[in-house]
Order: C-alpha cells, then sequence, then structure tokens
C-alpha cells in the first residue's frame, strides 16, 4: 500500500471550501431545548427574537430540522480571503513528546481579528445588510469577537457599536484601536450610557465589569435604536452554525489523506469553536457511522460544564435575554479577577450542553497556569503564539499525547487552535514573571448564583 506522506500544513483549494454550514441539530435524537421568552417563560418564537436579532438569524437560530445552509456567495467570497485555514500536522511537537501519536490542528488565527470569530462575524453582518439595517450592537471581552465584528461590519458598510468589558478595555489598549481602525466605537461595560449599566453602576462601584454585563448593555441600545440588532459571537445555535466551517474543512483535509480522527479537543468558552469544529464529527458519532472521544477543555476558574448545573438560566446579567437551558454557573457569576484567558461566560452552548448531558462527549478543566506552560512550550516548538483560550486545548492536547506515549497507542489526535495571543503578554508578562496565580472557586461559591436559578416548570 502506498502512503501518501502528509505534508506539515494540509492546505485546501479554494474550490474544496464548504459551500454550506452544517447545522448538527437535524440529526441530534435529543434536541437542544428551546430559548424561552423571558418575561413568559414561554418557547421563544421568532416574533420574540424579530427585535433582538436579524431576521434571516432568527430563522437558523430556531430550525432544528434542516441538515445544510447553503452559505450566500457575498460570504463565500469573504472567507476565500483568509480560508480555507491550514490544518497542521504538529511533527516537531510530535517529535518533542516523544509520542506515537499523530498531532493535528486547525488554525483559525490567520486574520487580523486572530481567531475563528470572524467566521461568524461576517455571516452576521451580511444578513444585518441584507435585511437594510444601519448597524449591530454587540460585547466583547478579551477583544476578538469585537474585533472580528469591526472588520465584518466595515466590509458591509454597518456602523458597529461594542460594549468592551471595563478591565479589557483598560488591560488592552491597542484592541480597541484595532476596533476603531475598521470604524467601531468602543464603549467600556459597565457603562453610564444604558440603564442596565447604571444600575450595575450603582449597584457594584468600580466593578471591572463582565461579559454577562456588557451583553445587557448591548441588547438595551439596539432594541432602543431604529434599525439596529444586537449580534452575538458565541453561545447561539446560529454562531456555532456559521463555525462548522471550522469542522467541514478539517474533515475534508483528513479525509484527503486517509485519515481518522481519535480524539477531537477544542476549548470552550460559549461553545462555537468547539460545536463547529465537532459538528460534522458528531454527526456521524450520532448516525452511528464512526466514534471518537471529544473532549471540551475549559478553565477551572469558569467551569461550567465540569461543575455548573444543567438548567434553564439568563443569558445575561440583565435578564433581557432569552432563557437558555445549559450547563451555567448563574447568570451572576464573575470569574476571579485574577483570571487571564477568556472562556469567561457563565453559560455554554445549549447544543454542547445537551451533547453533553448525553454523554457524546466529555469536559475536563485546567488551571490557568498549567494553561500558560503549555502555551510556551508550544509556542517554542511550533512556532505560534498561542491565544490564551487556545491553550487550554494545548494543554490537553499534549496530556493525551503524553498518554500515548505511556501505553504506546498511535492515536490521532485533532485540537482547534482557535488564535493567536499578541494582545495578551500581559498575562504572558504576569506567568514570565512568576506572579499569575490560580484561582479554583470552592462549592460554596458555585453554589451561590446556581442556588438562584430561575424555577422553570
Ligand atoms: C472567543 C474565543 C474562544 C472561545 O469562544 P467559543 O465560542 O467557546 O469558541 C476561544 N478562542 C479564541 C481565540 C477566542 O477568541
Amino acid at each position: 500500500m502506498s502512503e501518501k506522506k502528509i505534508p506539515y500544513k494540509i492546505y485546501l483549494e479554494e474550490s474544496e471550501l464548504p459551500r454550506a454550514w452544517y447545522n448538527l441539530r437535524a440529526d441530534m435524537i435529543n434536541k437542544p431545548a428551546p430559548l424561552l421568552n423571558p418575561k413568559t417563560f414561554e418557547p421563544a418564537t421568532a416574533e420574540d427574537l424579530a427585535p433582538v436579532f436579524c431576521d434571516e438569524l432568527v430563522k437558523q437560530e430556531l430550525d432544528e430540522t434542516t441538515p445544510y445552509f447553503e452559505i450566500p456567495e457575498e460570504i463565500l467570497n469573504f472567507y476565500k480571503m483568509y480560508r480555507p485555514a491550514p490544518l497542521i500536522r504538529a511533527y516537531c511537537l510530535e517529535e518533542k513528546l516523544g509520542t506515537p501519536a499523530k498531532i493535528y490542528y486547525k488554525f483559525e488565527g490567520n486574520n487580523t481579528s486572530g481567531s475563528h470569530k470572524l467566521n461568524s462575524a461576517i455571516a452576521q453582518a451580511y444578513y444585518a445588510k441584507k435585511q437594510g439595517l444601519k448597524g449591530v450592537t454587540t460585547e466583547t471581552g478579551a477583544g476578538q469577537w469585537g474585533t472580528a465584528l469591526s472588520m465584518a461590519c466595515s466590509y458591509f458598510g454597518l456602523d458597529c457599536k461594542v460594549f468592551m468589558v471595563k478591565c479589557s478595555y483598560e488591560q488592552k489598549p491597542f484592541r480597541r484601536e484595532v476596533m476603531r481602525t475598521y470604524g467601531a466605537s468602543v464603549t467600556p461595560s459597565p457603562s453610564f450610557d444604558t440603564e442596565v449599566g447604571k444600575k450595575i453602576n450603582a449597584e457594584h462601584p468600580g466593578t471591572s465589569g463582565s461579559l454577562g454585563c456588557a451583553i445587557s448593555e448591548a441588547v438595551e441600545t439596539a432594541l432602543n435604536k431604529d434599525g439596529y440588532r444586537y449580534v452575538l459571537g458565541s453561545v447561539l445555535n446560529q454562531v456555532m452554525l456559521h463555525q462548522t466551517v471550522i469542522g467541514l474543512e478539517t474533515k475534508t483535509a483528513l479525509d484527503k489523506y486517509g485519515e481518522k480522527a481519535d480524539i477531537i479537543i477544542g476549548c470552550a468558552g460559549g461553545g462555537s469553536n468547539l460545536g463547529g469544529l465537532i459538528a460534522p464529527f458528531m454527526g456521524e458519532k450520532i448516525r452511528g457511522e464512526a466514534d471518537y472521544r471529544i473532549i471540551a477543555v475549559e478553565p477551572s476558574s469558569c467551569p461550567s460544564l465540569t461543575r455548573g448545573t444543567y438548567a434553564y438560566d439568563y443569558c445575561d446579567t440583565g435578564k433581557v435575554c432569552p432563557l437558555s437551558k445549559m450547563y451555567t454557573l448563574g447568570c451572576d457569576f464573575i470569574p476571579a479577577a485574577n483570571h487571564a484567558g477568556g472562556l469567561r461566560y457563565h453559560g455554554m452552548s445549549s447544543i454542547l450542553s445537551q451533547l453533553y448531558d448525553d454523554g457524546l462527549m466529555e469536559a475536563v478543566s485546567v488551571k490557568q497556569t498549567e494553561v500558560f506552560e503549555a502555551a510556551e512550550y508550544f509556542a517554542r516548538i511550533e512556532g505560534i503564539l498561542p491565544a490564551p483560550e487556545s491553550s487550554h486545548a494545548i494543554k490537553v492536547a499534549i496530556d493525551e499525547a503524553l498518554k500515548c506515549k505511556e501505553t504506546g497507542e498511535e492515536k490521532t489526535i485533532v485540537f482547534g487552535l482557535t488564535g493567536t495571543g499578541y494582545f495578551d503578554m500581559m498575562s504572558y508578562e504576569k506567568f514570565h514573571n512568576g506572579v499569575m496565580t490560580d484561582y479554583i472557586p470552592s462549592d460554596e461559591e458555585i453554589q451561590k448564583y446556581t442556588k438562584n436559578l430561575p424555577e422553570i416548570k
């Protein structure tokens, strides 16, 4: 048998770009629970969601039967500027680890936003433009989503208002300037521009903000401004749908070389990159065509899957967004201030929550010092400077490769390298100076917010 030598980078042809996003819900046996209207607690209808989200995106959000959504030509053309993204065989890392495992990573950091977020930003901006809107509002934590959305909005000539979690606004002034370069306006959150921001500022003077609170501000602004809608960079079904380009490309690339993944690993904040990466593989698993071990990696300081509760909760602190059934730490949960590495959302995609609850995937949590150790180790061998978020996946990929070294198993490990870490140098600096600490919330702290989850009959 002649084996094709696998190159360091598997690039696909432009013609091999996915033409449609894959809607995993169509294949799920237990469908994710519906979003609930925050006022009535009834399943949210398209009419409920229309004031907040773009019409086409509402359709995608609620559709659990259509398996494929064709990618419009305009989005495909934008994708062509930075996709297909390479699938990289980590030969150097394998050698350094002395593992018989094969390690692959899908690199999504090849665009100015520095992450996979652009895959959904461009789709959401496109549908907003098509609907004739003037602009969109959003929140950003670490800044990648805000940057991606700014890029997408400037491409389609839309106004873009970003509420940036105050601590990262202050820590990452360059992120803010990148967004302004693309024409976005950036407001630190909580601000005094919205009712919910004023309220949060009054209740928690000097607070450094949270994603949940920035979301509330962005939603309020969209509701009060004619021709504006709110867009979100993670958690929602529509976002995961757009992110399936990651997994579809990965599968095409592996198939090209007759490779089959055994273990698929991704970091999980709101779950969009992981959901997108695993979707086609999970589809095969659900349909009984193949089996894979799928591992979500989250920070031990914000452990929604591993220590959260599976229940309906608000998606935002201000309780203006619909409720989602998900693994949650409670919508008032704010990760400890020393937590550096993104992935700080209190909940998780309802699709991934259901899959996890059904035992179709695993989850582990890792401490941030070990994440940065893995990040630095990886950077020194593979060259890419990884985002702290992505490095959660690196850490577990290395752990799995080392297990293979012990057992002699030649497993194929695929992980998502979601982005680059150039704007996270303050965190790297803390790590290098030996002042980075780990924080693991106690059971009491976890229960503090989960014991007050809304009661849904
Ligand atoms: C936003 C982000 C994540 C986490 O978001 P998900 O929706 O869980 O994918 C991971 N990595 C990078 C680089 C990000 O910007």
